[in-house]
């Protein structure tokens, strides 16, 4: 990536504020961002202003894990109603249930064949721009398998 890229890539969005992290200016910097409560200890995704599990507001702020475990997946194969900013025309993939190693499991895009994933696979975070069909990048991610 030239140094024109790297410009273009701080100015792109997250796909929700607070989720993913992303300013050095390389795709593959970008991580999950998420909280850890400091009276409890519970780890939540993206960044909290209140803890999810006893309501304190005592809560850092954390990167998860970029490795995890797929717990369960479907596929989508229908365009979702609301909300939709993948690729036109529409085309399936999976879901999945990730347990990341901070011991989350969190929701997230799968990479790769919507046929391939197999419950229990190891899989990693998979930087991702992406560009919805109004031309819009979002800084986003998905998982995949280690050998993809
Ligand atoms: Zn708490």
């Amino acid at each position: 990536m030239n140094k024109a890229d790297a410009t273009s890539i701080d100015a792109i969005r997250p796909v929700r504020e607070g989720l993913v992290s992303g300013t050095a200016g390389d795709p593959a910097d970008i991580r999950l961002l998420g909280s850890r409560c400091v009276s409890c200890g519970e780890v939540s995704m993206g960044t909290n202003e209140v803890c999810l599990n006893c309501g304190s507001d005592r809560i850092s702020g954390i990167e998860l894990a970029s490795e995890g475990e797929l717990w369960t997946y479907t596929i989508i194969r229908h365009k979702p109603p609301v909300g939709y900013l993948g690729p036109e025309p529409f085309e399936p993939f999976a879901l999945g249930l990730v347990e990341l190693a901070d011991g989350i499991r969190i929701v997230a895009p799968l990479d790769g064949d919507v046929d391939s994933f197999e419950i229990g696979a190891r899989l990693r975070l998979k930087p991702w721009i992406l560009r919805s069909p109004d031309g819009q990048q979002y800084r986003a991610f998905r998982f995949a398998t280690f050998s993809s």
